[in-house]
């Protein structure tokens, strides 16, 4: 009887000297609650858009870029779990999310059958030296796991970033177009020809690294572009 019950003591001492906590707010977590407290999850913000229908994604790109669709899984607000999970997978080294993110998503996305017939899932890239600063890229789980459950092919190597600048989101639209077109290349734009590709990013803000990037994947002949993110700013 003790004996069958000893893995969990251990887990439960385990968990009192190194408490292991939620990344939505905080609380230490519970036994068998794993990356969010069973009260996050209840309240992190789902969009619930599809890719069958119009939703305030595909607005964001409309008349800047010829997309076949967007979406976005989550709410993304200034303070609250989204941006907190997000903050720990960016910046606390907390990969792991990528995962756990993805793998909600992309059984949601199954379940619904959208994206079936995607051929390649490309995450934004990070210049080098940010990737080596890093260590990852906090796209890299998410497209890993998206692409396991749409049967697709991941691919962080055709769409690489040339130049190691910020984005500038404050700048007119037209000059950050000029100054931005040459920031990302293709290393070998026939692999992508005819093909259908799922662009992916963390967080969707003005859309901006979005647009760029989908107007590079552009000079592959004949790609259809989705585009999706783990959270979008509404
Ligand atoms: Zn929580």
């Amino acid at each position: 009887m003790l004996y069958s019950k000893l893995p969990n003591i251990l887990n439960d001492i385990n968990t009192l000297l190194f408490p292991i906590v939620c990344f939505g707010c905080n609380a230490r977590l519970n036994r068998g609650e794993k990356h969010l407290c069973t009260v996050c999850r209840n309240q992190i913000p789902l969009t619930d858009f599809t890719f069958n229908e119009e939703n305030p994604v595909d607005r964001i790109f409309y008349g800047r870029i010829n997309i076949k669709k967007a979406s976005s899984f989550l709410y993304f607000t200034e303070i609250g779990i989204v941006k907190n999970l997000i903050h720990n997978l960016k910046y606390k080294n907390q990969e792991q999310i990528g995962v756990f993110i993805g793998e909600w998503y992309g059984q949601i996305l199954a379940e619904n059958n959208f994206l079936k017939d995607i051929d390649y899932i490309i995450p934004v890239p990070l210049h080098s030296k940010k990737l080596k600063k890093r260590g990852y890229n906090q796209v890299t789980k998410f497209g890993k796991s998206l692409a396991k459950y749409l049967n697709a092919i991941f691919l962080d190597t055709i769409l690489i970033k040339t130049e190691n600048t910020k984005t500038q989101t404050k700048k007119g639209r037209l000059r950050r177009w000029h100054e931005q077109k040459n920031l990302y290349h293709l290393t070998n734009p026939l692999v992508l020809a005819n093909k259908k590709i799922l662009l992916l990013d963390d967080v969707i803000t003005t859309g901006a690294t979005m647009e760029i990037c989908a107007k590079t994947l552009q000079e592959a002949p004949g790609v259809t572009i989705y585009i999706t993110s783990m959270a979008v700013v509404l």
